[in-house]
């Protein structure tokens, strides 16, 4: 299959898969850290502009031409995609890449098996084996993202339904799929020829590995949509390295490598800060439309409401200030006012730091990556755990569109969705202002005792609009 361009040895493409590997993984080092996080980002792109580039000019799959032009149309909608969607809309962003790096892998395989057979050279079984593999996963990765991200951008209903049809057409899909992988395997002689011999058995394992994969995810309910992405990025990522093995394929072995370690990883990570097992969010339910109490009980003639004015009055006596953000911070884009107020208050010597949650907002960082958008310095940003034991000695807390990652129940109540998920203890602090626009629950559907408690005030508002405004009187006091 190989063309070599302008005769150089094999050698030379396998030292720039080296380079491109190499810059993988020192970009996916680079993105642990906020602060050189941007920079992974440039560099693992620049490692798959040197897989891609190298690729597809050593085995001369296209002319240079369809190669510049091809880069210029993805290139272009990756850019137009990055600059338009929103942070708060990245997961179901991440949910298609996902999707159609599962997709390509499955087409990609395919397409090598069409071509094994039509050149006569017959399919040897580690070619058929991972081929299989890849057919099953990139398609049920590829189907599974599009209803995930559907279920996010509210395209596709996301209340969790579980039903005995769906589980049927789950075995018998699976089973089906399997066939055909199977007889892949067992009698490749059933494909040899071309593309209508090979219709019974690697096209059926992906005709029902993707109706699979849609009845995967449509019974998962839409709060657990970005774990489900996660993992489905993991999937991309073995459908990918599988698609590697087909097509003896070192870079793509690597690459789908690292995303599907690193997918599994952050799946991992983002069940443990919600304390709930990957079975639970598969299978389980937390879905929005659970309400474990009723909030008219817990919120009754116990609310107290604030204003800019008087949250003013408490900053001016404070010393001590932390500031939560949550998912309405990011919608409300607050950042750049709430890093304003910062500013002022340690101008006055008030000490100030950030909450972080490790699941705040809708995707791990997400928090970070907004704050430091606004310059706020990353030795102001403390986890969950550095902060918690502060709590009791701080004076103000400002809680700025976050519900869930601050609520009390999850410690409290063994029943509710949340139970057992850490939580920041805020209601330790001598006083603490919450603001948001009212007192709608947040991601997981339940109610906050946090806002009924009795050193709690409603600051309710736009996150952007509130904080704008606490700036503009705070200036106006000094
Ligand atoms: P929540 O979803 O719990 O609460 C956000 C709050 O923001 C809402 O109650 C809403 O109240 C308020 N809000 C919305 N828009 C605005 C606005 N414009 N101005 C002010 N407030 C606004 O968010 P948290 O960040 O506290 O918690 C994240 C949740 O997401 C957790 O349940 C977590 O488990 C889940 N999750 C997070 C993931 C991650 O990786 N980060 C992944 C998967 C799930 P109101 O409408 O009254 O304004």
């Amino acid at each position: 299959m190989a063309g070599v361009i302008g005769g150089l040895p094999d050698a030379v493409l396998q030292f720039a898969y080296l380079i491109a590997g190499i810059l993988f993984i020192q970009g996916l080092r680079d993105m642990t850290h906020p602060r050189t996080a941007t920079r992974g980002n440039g560099i693992s792109s620049l490692g798959m502009f040197v897989a891609v580039a190298v690729t597809v000019l050593w085995f001369e799959i296209l002319s240079p031409l369809v190669l510049a032009a091809a880069l210029l149309v993805g290139g272009g909608i990756g850019a137009w995609l990055a600059v338009r969607v929103e942070t708060t809309e990245m997961p179901q962003l991440v949910g298609l890449f996902n999707g159609f790096g599962g997709g390509a892998s499955a087409l990609v395989a395919g397409a090598e098996l069409v071509d094994l057979t039509a050149s006569g050279g017959g399919l040897p079984v580690g070619v058929t084996v991972t081929a299989a593999i890849a057919g099953l996963i990139g398609s049920v990765t590829f189907w599974g993202s599009l209803v995930a991200a559907g279920k996010l951008h509210g395209l596709v209903g996301d209340s969790p339904v579980s039903t005995n049809a769906g589980h049927g057409i789950k075995v018998v899909t699976l089973l089906l799929a399997l066939a055909g992988g199977g007889t892949l395997v067992v009698q490749p002689g059933l494909v040899g020829g071309g593309l209508a011999e090979i219709v019974p058995s690697y096209w059926v394992l992906v005709v029902a590995a993707s109706v699979l994969g849609v009845f995967l995810v449509v019974p998962i309910g839409g709060a657990d949509m970005p774990v489900v992405i996660a993992l489905l990025n993991s999937y991309s990522g073995l459908a990918a390295a599988t698609t590697g093995f087909v097509l003896d394929n070192t870079v793509l072995i690597v690459a789908g490598t690292l995303v599907g370690a690193s997918g599994l990883i952050l799946t991992v990570i983002m069940c443990e800060s919600m304390n709930r097992s990957l079975v639970n969010v598969l299978f389980g339910g937390l879905g929005s439309d659970e309400e474990s109490e009723d909030m008219a009980d817990i919120y009754e003639g116990n609310i107290s409401e604030t204003s800019a004015e008087e949250v003013e009055m408490l900053l001016d006596v404070a010393d001590r200030v932390v500031i939560v953000p949550g998912y309405g911070m990011a919608v409300a884009q607050a950042q750049h006012a709430v890093a304003e107020l910062v500013e002022l208050l340690e101008e006055d010597g008030v000490d100030v730091e950030f909450g972080i949650h490790p699941v705040a907002g809708r995707m791990p960082g997400h928090m970070n990556a907004l704050l430091a958008e606004a310059d706020v310095p990353y030795d102001k940003m403390r986890e969950l755990e550095e902060v918690n034991p502060t709590f009791s000695q701080t004076d103000v807390v400002i809680v700025t569109g976050a519900n869930d990652v601050v609520n009390p129940m999850a410690n409290t109540d063994d029943s509710s969705p949340i139970a057992g998920m850490p939580v920041l203890n805020v209601g330790e602090a001598r006083s603490v202002i919450v603001n948001k626009r009212s007192l709608s629950p947040g991601f997981s559907g339940i109610p906050n005792p946090l806002f009924a408690q009795d050193n709690t005030s409603m600051f309710f508002g736009d996150a952007k609009a509130s904080m704008q405004e606490l700036v503009n009187v705070y200036k106006e006091s000094r």
